[in-house]
């Protein structure tokens, strides 16, 4: 990928600036076009060098070629020439013997001839007529026929006016002389040729002419031997230019003077040899080949029609050419391809210089950091940013392994984003710390991104310190806001929300080796405090007291909580009852050390006290419900036992202190004082506040109690017939401990009630709500007004709880006013 590579180079020099840039790039684009055109000038000059020479190749075999088929052709045309001439000068000379014979005078010029070529010999040795010789005459100076030696000669007055004769006449050293017969020699003399030959006087003077006519067929036949091509023609004619044969025939010729033509004059003065030129009698252009007949005064020609000789060359010429033709045009094609491929691997290589500039141009003004790591998480690459980042150049990080500056504690993570960067899913971000050359780190964001084709990462990392610190600082706020918001602002202590949160968190952790204890504290009657003193001395008092719980609890692990107006809570986590117990005795003691004084606690040394329920658990399903329910019944019980004391079931399984004899013989007084005015009042009365009480609490059962020394009278009974319990198995007894009315939900879950006869009994009370009855005027508690019920139930509402003690004493009042 060039790319990439190109990009990781780029350290490799110092960057140049925006200006230098554009300048480089246009230089570049300059030498870029010539070089473009340099390129294209030589694809283009190379393809015409290459069908140059291909053309030129073809061509000089070509014209090898052309120049063997004339060679080729006039070898042929002259060797038939030389045939023919060999033949045409037996034939020839034949003819002339016997002119020439008939010019001497001879009577008979054809005896003891030597036969014609070709010719049967008669039997007497004379040669016959078939020798071809139609007519042999002589003609007188005057032109006349002197006499006639074979044939008939034609029927003309006079042959004066005849070209032959008057040429034998006019030119004594004419010689042998051949023509054709001329045309107004009609039939007889018709397509001869005839020879002539001028006959001497005794003084040598001009005598006249001697005439052979020959039939032309048997030179016709000579011409026929030949293989003649198309458009081919072999001709024979005299020396003075006339045609006397031509094949093929063309009778208009025969007799043609061609004298005058340039090609004639020329072949006349060579006894053999070729010309070129356009037949004047078809227009055919033709190689002439022609030979002179020994002496004779007769040439043979043999002209080759140069379509014919080039004939297959021709062909083979187009074909080359043809070829020739489209490998060029293949050829321009192809350029034209490779060419426009050039141009778009240009195009394609500028888009890159140009895109890589511009990504060097945004890595080296970029105030984010790129880095290129390796495989190995070796830095190939940094942009310059990281001089203000790190404050390192990048060659001094380039080349080492990014985990050197990376905080150890950090490593892990960065390790697990590279991973995961890798497999391109998960988590591609991570802020960590990097060392600056200072030696004090630094945070950044950093950016994973895998190229799998190079194997490699990129990484794009932003100082994030600043962000860090406020991100920081807004943590330890919202910490601070947290704890705030989990913070009683009058006593310092936990509030009720931090309460719930601890409770639910340390209730799902409870378990047998962790028990959960929980300390729920009241002032007591702290109402009477605030209405003496006021409500901000109540505060300060709540304060006070909040602390000395706080330092009893320190140390414990314990949550120490305001768990609403003047009720506290310690939560004590791993902590079992017992302990718990003594803790509660101990915050219990330092509340009353401190002194404060507070006349409405007469009963508890007319100083400020709580009371405390204490509770604990091993699990919990309802996160700590239960607990906090408990504790509550054990704080109530703490307040109806007297208050400034703990309560908790193992206390309550504990017998209750007995009263002093004298106090408790003072109260049984008090019992008979009231059994006796209770003797005044129609028994239906008594038993119809035992009816109230019962319906008070929708209970099956209700009734009035007097405790005595041995056993617990029922004086009033509502649902029940019977009238006297053992004190000892009479719950009455425990609701005479407190001045509050004594409420158990279930029976069998009190320690105090479990094994009672009662309870466990065939009876099996469940449910007990007790209001303890004081004789009026005074503070002893006689007995108790109370409804009871065989099931359980649910913790029962102030409200009623208010209704039953305000019940209580209204039958006390009226019982001692019938008195
Ligand atoms: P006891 O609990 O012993 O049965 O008697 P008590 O007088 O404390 O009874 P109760 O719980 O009904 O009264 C609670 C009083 O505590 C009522 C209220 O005036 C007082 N109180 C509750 N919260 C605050 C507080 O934040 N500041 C002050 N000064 N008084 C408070
Ligand atoms: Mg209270
Ligand atoms: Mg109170």
């Amino acid at each position: 990928m060039p790319a990439a590579t190109d990009f990781l180079r780029m350290n490799e020099t110092a960057g140049p600036s925006l200006a230098t840039e554009q300048k480089l790039g246009e230089g570049r684009r300059e030498a870029m076009s010539g070089f473009r055109l340099g390129r294209e000038a030589a694809l283009w000059l190379g393809l015409a060098a290459l069908l140059l020479a291909f053309s030129g190749v073809s061509a000089l075999g070509l014209l090898e070629l052309r120049h063997s088929a004339w060679i080729e052709a006039t070898t042929n045309a002259r060797n038939v020439l030389k045939l023919l001439s060999i033949e045409l000068s037996h034939q020839f000379t034949h003819y002339d013997e016997m002119l020439r014979r008939a010019a001497a005078g001879a009577d008979d010029p054809f005896a003891a001839a030597p036969p014609a070529p070709g010719d049967e010999v008669s039997a007497s040795g004379h040669a016959t007529a078939a020798d071809g010789i139609v007519a042999l005459f002589l003609l007188d100076a005057d032109g006349t026929l002197a006499r006639t030696l074979r044939g008939t000669p034609p029927a003309l007055a006079s042959f004066a006016g005849e070209a032959a004769f008057r040429a034998q006449r006019d030119d004594p050293a004419l010689g042998l002389a051949m023509t054709v017969t001329p045309k107004g020699w009609g039939a007889t003399g018709g397509e001869a040729i005839m020879l002539s030959r001028r006959l001497a006087g005794a003084d040598g003077g001009f005598a006249g002419v001697a005439v052979e006519l020959v039939d032309p067929r048997r030179i016709r036949a000579l011409f026929a031997q030949a293989e003649l091509q198309e458009d081919d023609v072999m001709a024979a004619v005299s020396t003075e230019g006339i045609l006397l044969m031509r094949r093929p025939a063309a009778p208009q010729a025969i007799g043609r003077d061609f004298s005058g033509t340039e090609c004639f004059r020329s072949a006349v003065l060579a006894p053999s040899g070729f010309f070129r030129d356009i037949s004047p009698v078809d227009g055919v252009k033709r190689i002439y080949a022609f030979q002179r007949v020994d002496d004779l005064p007769l040439f043979v020609t043999f002209a080759l029609s140069e379509r014919g000789v080039f004939a297959s060359w021709n062909r083979l010429a187009i074909a080359t050419a043809s070829a020739l033709g489209l490998l060029s045009l293949l050829a321009i094609g192809l350029a034209f391809v490779v060419r426009r491929e050039l141009k778009h691997r240009q195009r394609a290589e500028k888009a890159i210089r140009r895109s890589e500039a511009r990504l060097r141009l945004i890595t080296d003004h970029a105030n984010d950091v790129i880095i290129w790591l390796n495989e190995d998480f070796v830095r190939e690459y940094v942009s310059p940013a990281c001089r203000s980042v790190f404050g390192m150049a990048p060659e001094d990080l380039v080349g080492r392994r990014s985990r050197d500056l990376i905080h150890p504690d950090d490593w892990e993570a960065v390790e697990q984003t590279l991973r995961d960067a890798r497999r391109g899913r998960g988590n591609l971000e991570t802020v960590y710390r990097l060392r600056h050359r200072d030696g004090h780190y630094v945070w950044v964001e950093a950016r994973y991104g895998h190229v799998a084709e190079d194997a490699a990462y990129i990484v794009v990392l932003r100082e994030v310190s600043r962000r860090k610190e406020a991100e920081e600082r807004l943590a330890a706020a919202n910490a601070e806001l947290a704890a705030l918001a989990r913070t009683d602002g009058l006593t310092g202590l936990v509030n009720r929300r931090g309460f719930d949160e601890a409770l639910a968190r340390e209730s799902a952790a409870a378990g047998a080796d962790r028990p959960l204890s929980l300390l729920l504290m009241d002032l007591d009657r702290f109402k009477l405090f605030n209405d003496r003193y006021g409500h901000p001395a109540g505060d300060d008092c709540l304060r006070r007291v909040a602390a000395a719980i706080g330092a009893q609890a320190a140390g414990t692990g314990a949550t120490v909580a305001r768990y609403g107006g003047e009720e506290l809570a310690v939560l004590l986590p791993a902590m079992p009852a017992p302990a718990a117990e003594v803790i509660g005795e101990g915050i219990r003691a330092a509340v009353e050390s401190l002194r404060i004084e507070h006349p409405g606690n007469a009963s508890n040394g007319g100083v400020a006290t709580i009371s405390l329920g204490c509770a604990t658990i091993e699990h919990s399903r309802d996160g700590g419900g239960a607990l906090v329910e408990e504790a509550d019944r054990m704080l109530y019980e703490a307040k109806r036992m007297g208050r400034n004391r703990v309560a908790s079931r193992a206390r309550l399984a504990r017998p209750a202190p007995m009263r002093s004899p004298g106090a408790e013989a003072e109260r049984l007084r008090a019992v008979e004082a009231f059994r006796a005015a209770s003797r005044r009042l129609a028994e239906a009365e008594i038993h119809a506040i035992a009816a109230e009480a019962a319906a008070l609490l929708d209970a099956p059962v209700g009734f009035v109690s007097l405790v005595g020394a041995e056993e617990v009278s029922l004086l009033g009974r509502y649902g029940t017939d019977v009238a006297r319990l053992d004190r000892s198995q009479s719950i009455c007894t425990h609701t005479i401990t407190g001045d509050e009315p004594l409420i158990v939900g279930d029976l069998r879950l009190d320690p105090r009630f479990e094994a009672s006869d009662l309870v466990a009994g065939a009876l099996g009370l469940r449910f007990y709500a007790g209001a303890p009855l004081f004789l009026p005027g005074t503070a002893q508690v006689v007995g108790a007004v109370c409804a009871v019920d065989f099931a359980e139930r649910p913790p029962i509402n102030p409200e009623r709880r208010q209704a039953l003690k305000d019940l209580a004493n209204r039958a006390a009042a009226r019982i001692i006013a019938a008195a």
